[in-house]
């Protein structure tokens, strides 16, 4: 597990922006040999998409052999909802860049059999050969997608209902009005995550502290299901100063003194693993 604290929001976005780009162009995708990248949706990924979209207009990167999996999707929000994560994903990234929109895959969350359609998710990831780099963003309570607390660990895409945190918490996007926040979603497991390559999670924010600590200082545990992935062969967390504040200050410094000064996202792959 590697820990990477930048200074702020717009740091941590960067350095994880550079860290996508440059491992799509060491793995030289073609027509034959896509890159299968895993995306979150969210306030915290926002900045590293505004990145991505800078590199693909200077030049430095196409995602014209990228395949994406989205996290997540709301259950019932109409697609073209402006809050539906596939109005998301399209304003914030896709249409911004050269992805052919057959190859960004997110989830249905008004299809007819919700079952089907989580099953078919998976099928799709594994026809495309697994997920090289799964990039996530967490909530406040730990979950990693929807995988709320008390989550199986083990848990594959599938129905789930929002817990009332994450609620309240998306209600800043509908209005502040709980009534409008829909309370089911489609959500990849935390297996399904798991079985990524790589992993890359954002969590930036003081409001995030508590849920980073327990991420990183206690032990595996279900009920902040991000903890999962201390057991990631290759797990990165990318933090602000700002989420670092329930840490112990010799993780940090373990972390800070060390690692980033090793780890910069043109050779952190090359060097760590
Ligand atoms: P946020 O959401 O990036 O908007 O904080 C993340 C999440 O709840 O998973």
């Amino acid at each position: 597990m590697r820990l990477v604290i930048l200074d702020d929001y717009d740091l941590a976005s960067e350095w994880a922006a550079k860290y996508i780009r440059n491992r799509i162009i060491q793995f030289k995708p073609s027509a034959d040999r896509y890159f299968s990248l895993g995306l979150p949706t969210g306030s915290t990924p926002y900045g590293c998409y505004q990145k991505l979209i800078e590199y693909y207009r200077n030049g430095d990167i196409s995602f014209k052999y990228v395949k994406t999996f989205n996290m997540d999707e709301y259950v019932g929000l109409p697609r073209a909802h402006p809050e539906s994560y596939h109005s998301y994903m399209w304003n914030n990234f896709f249409k911004h860049i050269d992805i052919k929109p057959a190859n960004a895959h997110i989830l249905d969350g008004n299809a007819e059999d919700l079952e089907a359609e989580c099953q078919a998710f998976e099928q799709k990831i594994a026809e495309a050969g697994g997920i090289e780099l799964f990039v996530g963003g967490i909530g406040p309570d730990g979950h990693i997608a929807f995988n709320e607390p008390g989550s199986s660990l083990v848990s594959r895409t599938r129905v789930k209902t929002l817990a009332k945190d994450t609620i309240v918490a998306n209600a800043r996007f509908f209005g502040n009005d709980l009534s409008k926040v829909p309370t089911m979603a489609l959500t990849v497991g935390v297996g399904t995550v798991m079985d990524a390559k790589e992993v890359m999670i954002l969590i930036t924010g003081a409001h995030k502290a508590f849920a980073l600590y327990k991420a990183i200082e206690e032990g595996v545990n279900h009920m902040w299901t991000v903890s999962a992935f201390q057991q990631h062969p290759r797990t990165i967390f990318v933090c602000d100063e700002d989420a670092t504040l329930e840490l112990r200050v010799k993780t940090v410094k373990y972390f800070k003194g060390i690692h980033n000064r090793l780890i910069t996202p043109t050779d952190f792959y090359a060097v760590l693993y």
